[in-house]
């Protein structure tokens, strides 16, 4: 039998075991063979003695009847020790071999019999813990104690090495999820947990800090010296702030250049503006890329929870937002504190959102104004941007700029989004049938917010729907930012948006980290460069190259360029000798109400700039 060798180093095989089952049936023959062999013998010896009668007893037949009486007594022992515990045996192994596990007792059992019980029962056991340990890991309970050690054998071994292989996945995996790849900093998920369960901790609102860091300069690191010295750029910035912290500081990464340090509990203002100081002065010291030597400095934003005023994640991160972005728009390598004025002109902020959000909802207060694009090769003008104007009740006037950026702080801007496409898709109904302006098409910007939650398209559709106009004449602008970010998810939409006919912008070009080699990734079928490019011509005049190159590559890449901000008939000409499609500016419309746009087309004096663009 193959239990015979003492405990299983093999895993067992179900059909020996089921074998052994025959082989009860086996010795119950046997069994039964030597009983009948033996009442042969005695009836043999019977006859003889009846025979030898005549001739008087013998003394050697005595011994064989003797002998003979021992076998069958011998054979009866054996059929009783025997048969029994080895049909149980059998029966335990086809228990077995259906999937019962469990082991009872046989009670005393012949050596032998007890050896081959022994081996099953390890066969048993083994088989038990090879079910628990492939249970567990179906589960994904790699924590659970069966899988602490292999069962022995090589099927045992086997599942051993699944579950080291699986273990190791799954840490790799929860790394990755709380980790950035690039500088193995916590990510932006683990630093929200963590200061959860720093603030968590806090007593009485102990200083816990929170301090952005955002590289000053880190665009033009990657414009100027590509994006793999700047990815060494933030590995080195990862390095030099966890040299500096304490180790019960956090540096987290939250993606492109900002960085987050939580410190704390137990901060103070003080010591944090001393610790921006040194983070920021060591992040000046020149970093040695593989291509070049580059200078960066980093400006800092620091909030730190008060005593007594309980603060949660989300805020205290807002108030590092708000201080960081005031730090950046004083200057480079600046710190700034979130202090009470900020907190003022957040609140102040607060209440803007919540008129704008009623100004939403009655529809009042809220109206489109349209600045014309033209085309640069003839100033023919056949598509407007839809720019959205709120007058703020008992305000007045609000810029765009001001309250566009308020609602993108919240999911407010997709009401504001849904509204101007709605209220786009009304004008251009209403200008069908006007010779003028009913072939324009319109280019309505969308917010990034707006992106990756599959709502863009069904938005769009349902106004261009309800209002019965083509999807065809809608242009949809988003920033570049918005877009780059993630442009798979990005890809996806957009191009689901143009199998509908509607047209997509990349907006301000140039403000984001898009290399011009990565624009192929996007989805996009105009190009809009963003003004900086034409604005800062007159202090750098190399920037009509830069301009050219972009226009090139994005049409080698099928796209239209629109350049913005064209505000003087330089800026003009230097679009058109580049080959440049379109152009968009004051110099040749400014945004204007929708009572004014008849008399710009009609206007003859713009007609005579047309003509006269159209020459130049
Ligand atoms: P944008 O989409 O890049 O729009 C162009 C902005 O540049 C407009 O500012 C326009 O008035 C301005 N502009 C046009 N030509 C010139 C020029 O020659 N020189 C200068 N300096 N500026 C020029 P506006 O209307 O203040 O809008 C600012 C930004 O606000 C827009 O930039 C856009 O990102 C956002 N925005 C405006 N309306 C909407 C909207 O309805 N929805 C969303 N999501 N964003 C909007
Ligand atoms: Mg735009
Ligand atoms: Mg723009």
């Amino acid at each position: 039998l193959m239990f015979a060798d003492g405990p299983l180093t093999q895993p067992p095989n179900l059909a020996a075991l089921v074998r052994l089952a025959g082989t009860t049936a086996a010795v119950d023959r046997a069994i039964r063979l030597t009983e009948q062999q033996a009442g042969n013998l005695i009836t043999t010896a019977a006859v003889k003695m009846d025979q030898d009668s005549q001739h008087g007893l013998d003394a050697t037949f005595g011994l064989v009847v003797l002998l003979l009486t021992a076998v069958a007594a011998l054979t009866l022992l054996l059929y009783r020790g025997v048969r029994n515990p080895m049909r149980a045996l059998a029966e335990r192994a086809r228990r077995f071999s259906e999937g019962d596990f469990s082991l009872r007792g046989y009670g005393r059992l012949p050596s032998e019999i007890a050896e081959v019980s022994a081996a099953l029962d390890d066969a048993i056991r083994n088989f038990d813990q090879l079910k628990t340990q492939a249970d567990a890991l179906a589960t994904g309970e790699l924590s659970h104690p069966a899988l602490r050690r292999a069962v022995p054998g090589k099927l045992g071994e086997s599942l051993f090495h699944s579950v080291t292989r699986v273990s190791e996945l799954q840490r790799r995996l929860v790394h990755e999820a709380r980790h950035d790849a690039l500088t193995g900093l916590y990510n932006r998920r683990a630093a929200i947990e963590a200061l959860g369960m720093s603030l968590a901790k806090v007593e009485g609102g102990t200083g816990v800090g929170v301090m952005f860091i955002d590289l000053d300069d880190f665009k033009q690191v990657n414009d100027v010296h590509g994006h793999r010295a700047g990815d060494e750029v933030l590995a080195t910035t990862a390095e030099r702030l966890l040299a500096l912290v304490r180790p019960s500081d956090r540096v987290c990464r939250l993606g492109g250049d900002e960085f987050l340090v939580l410190i704390g509990p137990g901060t103070t203002i003080d010591s944090s503006v001393r610790l921006a100081a040194r983070l920021i002065a060591s992040l000046e010291v020149p970093i040695t890329t593989a291509v070049a030597t580059v200078r960066v400095s980093a400006s800092a934003g620091i909030a730190v929870s008060d005593p007594g005023r309980p603060a949660t994640t989300s805020e205290l991160l807002g108030e590092a937002d708000a201080a960081v972005y005031r730090a950046k728009a004083e200057g480079r390598g600046n710190i700034r504190v979130f202090d009470r004025q900020m907190r003022l002109d957040r609140n102040a902020d607060r209440e803007m959102v919540a008129e704008l959000e009623s100004s939403l909802l009655s529809g009042r207060d809220l109206h489109l104004v349209y600045q014309p694009t033209l085309l640069v090769a003839d100033g023919r003008c056949d598509r407007l941007e839809a720019l959205c104007r709120w007058d703020r009740p008992g305000h007045g006037p609000v810029p765009p700029d001001v309250f566009i950026r308020a609602a993108e702080r919240s999911d407010l801007i997709i009401e504001l989004d849904r509204w101007v496409l709605n209220q786009a898709c009304r004008q251009l109904a209403d200008w069908k049938a006007d010779p003028d302006l009913g072939a324009l098409a319109l280019q309505v910007n969308i917010s990034g917010r707006h992106l990756g939650r599959g709502i863009l398209v069904p938005d769009v559709l349902q106004a261009t729907r309800a209002h019965d106009v083509p999807a065809g004449m809608l242009i949809i602008e988003l920033t570049e930012t918005s877009v780059v970010d993630r442009p798979d998810l990005a890809s996806d939409e957009l191009n689901e948006l143009r199998s509908h006919g509607t047209r997509t912008a990349l907006d301000d070009f140039g403000t984001g980290y898009t290399s011009i080699s990565q624009l192929g990734r996007v989805a996009v079928d105009i190009l809009k460069i963003d003004r900086s490019f034409l604005l800062s011509e007159d202090s750098h005049g190399d920037r009509g190259p830069v301009i050219g190159l972009v226009i090139d590559v994005a049409h080698a890449m099928g796209m239209t360029v629109v350049a913005e901000g064209v505000e003087v008939a330089s800026h003009f000409n230097l679009l058109s000798s580049l080959g440049c499609d379109m152009a968009q500016g004051y110099f040749l419309a400014r945004p204007m109400p929708e009572e004014d746009l008849r008399d710009w087309f009609r206007n003859p004096v713009d007609r005579t700039r047309r003509a006269r663009l159209s020459a130049v």
